[in-house]
């Protein structure tokens, strides 16, 4: 029975087995290394704070009696970098809940982008504008983990820029839509395609000043793939930035 043929054959199964070996190996040597990369990030990125707080509690400890003026400043700080800490732990537990199981339910998304919109009036001050088209239909998500991706881009575009935010919410093709436009420093095509990056920032100093870890677009990224949905940004420097999040309407047949 060892006709060419088969021999052909099995040489050729063969020859796929290893292609589908080697790519498993790719695939999993790809995701130790990113997993690999995110502790130290994450470290780095804590180290930060700790050595801060440090810092002050050992200059109020050696100067705090003779220096009581030192005190308001060491106060201020430690409080600071402790919200700094518990902002980067919430924000990693969030990144990794991506991936659990989550309470699904029908979400409008007009309502939830301008209930999100109101929570920044009082906090900013800035103006959030919603525009949503009538009609737009709801959607079936997690209401939690989509008002973060909201919150997320229009804190960014508030952070990112000094003038009003746009929102806006249409539907096409059972997609529902949701766009937040900002008018600020805008993102070069380069540095667009790492922003969803996890820990990626084009200006760290500016970023850590405004309380930015990194985290938010990853996070907001990694929800909207849970919901089968998409997150793009289109931006031109110096004019603004827009957001584009598209979710699907599960239509029942
Ligand atoms: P951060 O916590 O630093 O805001 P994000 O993951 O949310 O982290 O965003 C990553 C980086 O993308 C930001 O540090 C910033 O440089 C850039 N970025 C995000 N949104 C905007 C925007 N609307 N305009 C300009 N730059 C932006």
């Amino acid at each position: 029975w060892k006709t060419i043929d088969v021999e052909n054959r099995s040489k050729d199964e063969l020859y796929e087995m290893e292609m589908t070996f080697n790519e498993m190996i790719d695939y999993l040597k790809e995701n130790y290394e990113k997993q690999e990369m995110f502790v130290s990030n994450a470290s780095h990125e804590l180290k930060t704070p700790i050595q801060i707080v440090k810092g002050y509690a050992q200059l109020l400890k050696r100067r705090g009696v003779d220096r009581p003026e030192l005190l308001h400043e060491s106060i201020e700080a430690i409080d600071s970098e402790a919200d700094r800490m518990k902002k980067l732990v919430e924000q990693m537990l969030s990144l990794a809940k991506n991936k659990e199981t989550v309470s699904m339910e029908n979400v409008n998304l007009s309502s939830l982008a301008r209930d999100t919109a109101a929570t920044f009036k009082g906090a900013y001050g800035r103006e959030v504008n919603v525009f949503d088209a009538v009609g737009t239909r709801n959607i079936y998500a997690n209401r939690d983990q989509l008002e973060q991706v909201i919150y997320i881009l229009i804190d960014n575009a508030i952070k990112y820029s000094n003038g009003k935010v746009d929102v806006y919410i249409t539907e096409l093709n059972n997609e529902v839509i949701v766009e937040v436009e900002d008018y600020g420093n805008g993102i070069s095509e380069e540095e667009q395609a790492r922003i969803f990056d996890r820990f990626y920032r084009v200006d760290k100093a500016r970023s850590r000043d405004t309380g930015g870890t990194g985290l938010g677009l990853a996070i907001a990224k990694g929800i909207t793939e849970m919901h089968q949905g998409d997150l793009t940004v289109r931006s031109e420097v110096g004019e603004g930035s827009t957001f584009t999040l598209k979710l699907p309407v599960i239509v029942e047949d």
